[in-house]
């Protein structure tokens, strides 16, 4: 049965498998590390010529591939359901719209965001100096996505990527890596010049020859325990990482909420892509005086949805995307049973299907309310107060993203401002990975950096300092020879010029004079 990854040895091909079906989905190669060194050393001679493009030309191939993913929709989406299992109704809402609407932005605003910006340098202003930072390309990006989102995620991390006049190597997840070549395809459809975009396909021994490599940043998605290993293999380069790591994502029901919509959210948040999101809900708090009307809520809605293949248009869960995934998530489920919470719909699954799973009686005490499940189960604690709701959704190694319901939107945004998460949504749940603008990335082990965003872009540049003299006639007080007119004009620097006053540096002026004469006669 299923994904499971068969790989012998280094020189074999990975075969990619439909989870829905267990069937062969295809074959590729398991780049070697020499074939990634020298991927990344023909992305470094394209970057030399990519980085002078102007943003006008980024936005064409950008907007280009957006064209070839739009007249290759339906197949597109077929194959990230085929290959991942998830259906494809989540494949064009959760993955392929998206990621259009970030490609769309970030080819029109890549400019104005990275526009070069004049410093405000207060009193040295005065004497004739101005500054501005310009941001520079960093050159080679190296993106490592994980299986569960593997088209939108690396997709939005290559064309902001582009857009800042980086190039890219990307690493599929072994368990999607024919998504991750339809990437590559679809650039070069837009005609992007030869090695700005290149796809190497491999498992974690690729990844890390990527990161051997030294790409000049790596894009990281995946497990705590992988991203661990890569800032550590990245270190020995001082190549800079961001890390979009696990959550445990908690979702926080007030009693006043709209009880629901609130019902509708947790079972969308909890169960879509089989619960494989990295900002799935994977902890339910509810107000102990609605927890009974909720729960019964969140069982009837769950029941009624359908397993089956993505393929199917009907279908509301597909399957997951990997044995071993399955494996975690009935080890949670077992758990669960065993520390005394109830299962109230759910549990079983045959093959990679999983049935999306409510459980109820949980607490933080529960390993599986602290590990990542990564499944689609539900589990719903109970609070009384509105502090231990707080505590309660921040204990947790994870701060990726949460929610808060209620009808008070003064206290739900007072909350969200009190939960360690990187994003904290207000009547919402999960989606806002969907919008390109807003910085994403997680708190505590959920990660470091930003992907999206203003923020994301400039995980993607190097900010540069440009500072003129616009006065370069006279020496600077500053400099050498030293000696006791030196020190005295030093000392009115500490006194006056740092204080930031106009008024107060006047004071230094005759002192100022007689140090820039002294130096002006040695130097004359
Ligand atoms: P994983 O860590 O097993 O693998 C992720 C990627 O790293 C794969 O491409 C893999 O081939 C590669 N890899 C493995 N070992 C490597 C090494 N030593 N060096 C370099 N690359 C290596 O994770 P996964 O199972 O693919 O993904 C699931 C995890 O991803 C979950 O924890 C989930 O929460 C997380 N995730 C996070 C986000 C986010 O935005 N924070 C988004 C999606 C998924």
């Amino acid at each position: 049965m299923s994904a499971v990854l068969k790989l012998q040895n280094e020189s074999e091909e990975i075969i990619s498998y439909n989870p829905a079906t267990g069937a062969e989905f295809g074959r590729v190669a398991n780049t070697s590390a020499e074939e990634v060194k020298a991927a990344v050393e023909n992305s470094r001679t394209a970057f030399q010529t990519w980085r002078k493009t102007s943003f006008a030309e980024r936005k064409r191939f950008v907007m280009k591939a957006r064209e070839v993913i739009l007249a290759e929709m339906d197949s597109i989406a077929l194959l990230i359901s085929n290959e991942s299992g998830k259906p494809v109704a989540e494949a064009l809402s959760m993955e392929i719209a998206p990621v259009l609407d970030l490609m769309q932005y970030f080819a029109k605003n890549s400019e104005k965001l990275l526009k070069p910006r004049k410093i405000n340098i207060g009193l040295y202003a005065t004497l004739g100096r101005s500054s501005k930072i310009v941001y520079q390309p960093l050159g080679v990006v190296g993106i490592i996505p994980a299986w569960n989102y593997p088209f939108s995620i690396p997709l939005g991390e290559a064309v902001m990527s582009l857009m800042s006049g980086n190039t890219v190597v990307l690493k599929p997840s072994e368990l999607t890596p024919l998504i991750g070549l339809k990437i590559g395809e679809i650039f070069e459809k837009a005609g992007l010049p030869e090695n700005v975009v290149q796809v190497v396909t491999g498992a974690g021994a690729t990844g890390a020859a990527l990161v051997e490599s030294a790409p000049d940043k790596i894009m990281f998605t995946g497990s705590v325990a992988t991203g661990k290993r890569i800032a550590e293999a990245a270190a020995k380069n001082l190549t800079s990482v961001v890390l979009e790591l696990g959550g445990k994502d908690p979702m926080i029901v007030f009693a006043d909420a709209n009880l629901e919509l609130a019902a509708d959210a947790a079972v969308w948040g909890a169960f879509c892509n089989a619960g494989q999101s990295c900002s799935s809900v994977e902890r339910l708090y509810v107000e102990e005086s609605a927890a009974a009307e909720l729960t019964r809520k969140i069982v009837e809605k769950t029941k009624k949805l359908k397993l089956g293949a993505g393929s199917e248009e009907t279908t509301d869960i597909g399957a997951m995307s990997s044995e071993k995934q399955l494996k975690i998530v009935e080890d949670h489920v077992a758990s669960f049973e065993k520390e005394g919470a109830q299962i109230l719909t759910g549990g079983k699954h045959h093959d990679l299907f999983f049935e999306p799973t409510v459980i109820s009686g949980a607490n933080n005490s529960m390993r599986a309310m602290q590990e990542e499940t990564f499944g689609p189960t539900l589990p719903i604690a109970v609070f009384r107060t509105e502090e231990e709701a707080i505590r309660l959704a921040n204990d947790s190694e994870f701060g990726l993203t949460a929610s808060v319901w209620t009808r008070d939107l003064s206290k739900g945004k007072r909350v969200a401002e009190r939960i360690e998460a990187g994003t904290v949504c207000v009547n919402e749940v999960l989606y806002t990975h969907g919008i390109g603008q807003t910085p994403w990335g997680g708190f505590k082990n959920s990660g470091r950096g930003r992907t999206h965003g203003i923020e994301g872009l400039m995980e993607l540049v190097q900010p540069q300092h440009i500072h003129v003299n616009k006065l370069a006639i006279l020496p600077n007080a500053w400099w050498l020879p030293y000696g006791a007119n030196a020190i005295e004009t030093f000392k009115g620097f500490a006194k006056y010029f740092a204080s930031g006053s106009l008024f107060q540096t006047s004071k230094l002026m005759p002192q100022l004079f007689k140090r820039i004469k002294e130096l002006k006669k040695r130097s004359d």
